[in-house]
């Protein structure tokens, strides 16, 4: 994955400098949260280094070297770990144009950009060959005759990396064009800016959303209630005002959100924010990431109780992606 570096520019929106200010060095980040003692027991991994713009870090506590948002950006040693695969759910398989993954029926996931506002040390995708899969500008041509060509497709799935990472006229002429394939009938988004970036979900984009054809659902991407303050909170308002369906997904990580108190908390806040728990994922077995596994049997027990505690609709589906599967799987619990 690579970031988005930018030359001041008077045209050039709050957000893009909020990106090209994230915060990229370790040591930087250490002195700004009193924990340098944790320098050695880090890794540097150039191919996916630390990034995590300023508004994400200043919802870290200082000085807690367990704060659940500090653990899903630190390039921890344990990364070095052998185990695990560089695609672990089968989309290199899936893709069928550079870009376009069709796995699952009526719907097609658009691989946007590579680029991310946020390193989660977690991440599925963090091996995933963007530079042959990533149609760069004017490469949309052969997603969009794939579209065209299969109309039993009713749902196009902006994802990434972070597809609102484009700029609003880049998604602008992208959704102007899938617009005009008649068949697609519905729109989603899945991004994690709203907790990472909010400043991204600016006035341009929210007018932009309101004026397509689409029924657009935004699906978050947070894990812990911490992510979400006010800033966060007030954009998924103003999404859900712009006549957005909001649904939130989160990976269950050990030492960020394997607690039913903690899993409890983040459906509340969603709640409150206007957003409805989607899916909590499994975590996929991709390689530098096993020490945040969480047992199949533990969160089974996880979601069991946090059933007794909270209305059903603010219980998660808790799902594993196994390569191969028509759809996500489910994992039975009580
Ligand atoms: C997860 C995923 C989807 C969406 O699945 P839903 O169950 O509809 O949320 C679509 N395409 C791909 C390639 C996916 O990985
Ligand atoms: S989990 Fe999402 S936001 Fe985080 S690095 Fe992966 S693609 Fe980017």
């Amino acid at each position: 994955m690579h970031t988005i570096k930018l030359l001041k520019h008077s045209k050039t929106p709050d957000w893009q400098f909020e990106l090209a200010n994230a915060i990229t060095c370790v040591d930087e980040l250490l002195q700004w949260l009193e924990l340098e003692h944790l320098k050695d027991d880090l890794v540097q991994d150039p191919t996916f280094r630390l990034l995590a713009p300023r508004a994400f870090v200043k919802k870290i506590r200082k000085r807690d070297s367990g704060d659940p948002l500090l653990r899903q950006i630190l390039p921890l040693a344990a990364e070095n770990s052998a185990s695990g695969f560089a695609d672990p759910v089968g989309d290199i398989d899936a893709m069928k144009t550079p870009g376009l993954l069709h796995k699952y029926k009526g719907r097609a996931l658009l691989v946007t950009t590579g680029a991310c506002a946020i390193h989660c040390r977690y991440c599925f995708r963090r091996h995933f060959p963007y530079a042959s899969a990533n149609p760069r500008k004017n490469e949309w041509r052969a997603m969009i005759d794939y579209l065209e060509c299969h109309d039993d497709i009713r749902e196009i799935i902006l994802s990434g990396g972070e597809p609102l990472i484009l700029d609003n006229d880049r998604l602008e002429q992208l959704l102007g064009t899938i617009e005009q394939i008649e068949h697609l009938e519905w729109l989603r988004i899945h991004t994690r800016l709203p907790v990472v970036l909010p400043s991204r979900i600016d006035d341009g984009l929210l007018s932009l959303l309101q004026h397509l054809r689409f029924r657009t659902t935004l699906v978050v991407h947070s894990n812990h209630a911490n992510e979400l303050m006010t800033d966060e909170m007030d954009v998924l308002h103003k999404l859900a005002r712009a006549g957005v369906t909001l649904l939130n997904q989160s990976v269950l990580l050990k030492g960020v959100n394997d607690s039913a108190t903690a899993l409890i908390a983040l459906s509340q806040r969603l709640h409150e924010a206007g957003v409805l728990p989607y899916y909590l994922h499994m975590l996929d077995p991709v390689q530098g990431a096993s020490h945040f596994d969480v047992p199949q049997h533990i969160a089974v027990e996880l979601i069991n109780t946090i059933k007794t505690e909270l209305p059903g609709f603010l219980v998660p589906r808790l799902v594993r992606e196994t390569p191969g599967a028509a759809s996500k799987s489910a994992i039975f619990t009580i």
